[in-house]
């Protein structure tokens, strides 16, 4: 273990329930605060099933937006509510926004166009050339680099499997690491089985070997009770599983994922279900 300093704590708060089907008088997003410098947002059930996470994290000199949603959605109004509001508390009179993806997939980049019109915003480009390029990875995907955010370095982790760009975040300040839908408690589809395997690998020494407060992927599919997930389309999950895993649990998939030897099979564990799909 690295020795490092205290990381800075937050709240993720209980649970992230998205609704129901009716939209009336629900909010397109739910918006919480892990603390000042590190939001969470989640896209409402009822404005598309997949009610993805998004992450918002600040530096000093700029801010970070992982992901930009499912569709059906307007998610520059509160991610601009947001970033406003941290430059005045901040005495900023601006503050850039980097606008990445945790990888290309239509339910985690649906918002981008929205984005490209926003004034003073970068939107990093979905595929694994243009992620590689931006972040500027010397060897895809077997090299991790650094994003520095302005006082707050983030490391970048190529992570292939469930899709080509996927990309894990580690936020050293909070000791947050951010896994996509490579890791979250839910159908881990896999698409591309070996890639997928050294990508856990990979994930699994990295966790080793920092400080991890915790792991957050980008939806919630299981249920409260261990190896029960909703169906797939589900919209109103009252009893979903918590947000967060653990370095436990990732070392499970990892042991999992490493003992099937490249012969993937669809495999419940208590809080993921590893699900191979057909190229
Ligand atoms: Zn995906
Ligand atoms: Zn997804």
């Amino acid at each position: 273990m690295h020795s490092s300093p205290a990381l800075q704590p937050g709240d993720l708060g209980g649970t992230w329930y998205a609704g129901g089907r009716s939209c009336d008088g629900v909010s397109p997003f739910r918006v919480r605060a892990y603390n000042d410098d590190f939001v969470i947002l989640r896209q409402a059930g009822c404005t598309n099933y997949e009610k993805p996470f998004l992450y918002l994290v600040f530096g000093n000199d700029r801010a970070l937006l992982l992901d930009t949603g499912a569709g059906n959605v307007d998610p520059v109004t509160p991610v601009d509510t947001l970033v406003r509001a941290w430059a005045r508390r901040h005495g900023k009179a601006t503050m850039p926004l980097i606008v990445a993806h945790s990888h290309g997939h239509g339910d985690h980049v649906a918002g981008d166009t929205l984005f490209a019109k926003r004034a003073n915003t970068t939107v990093v480009g979905r595929d694994s050339s243009a992620v590689r390029a931006f972040f500027s990875v010397a060897r895809w995907p077997s090299d991790s680099t650094t994003f520095d955010l302005g006082g707050r370095i983030i490391d970048i982790l190529p992570i292939p499997g469930h899709q080509p760009a996927s990309i894990a975040l580690y936020d050293r300040r909070t000791g947050i690491l951010l896994t996509g839908d490579t890791f979250y408690p839910g159908r881990l589809y896999v698409r591309d089985t070996a890639a997928y395997a050294k990508s856990v690998a990979r994930l699994a020494d990295f966790a080793r070997h920092h400080a991890i407060a915790h792991i957050l992927g980008t939806h919630i599919e299981e249920q409260r009770t261990p190896f029960k997930d909703y169906p797939v389309g589900t919209v109103d999950q009252p009893d979903e599983h918590v947000l967060d895993l653990t370095t436990t649990q990732l070392f499970q998939l990892d042991s999992a994922v490493q003992s099937m030897r490249g012969k993937f099979t669809r495999t419940l564990l208590a809080d993921v279900t590893i699900w191979p799909q057909v190229p």
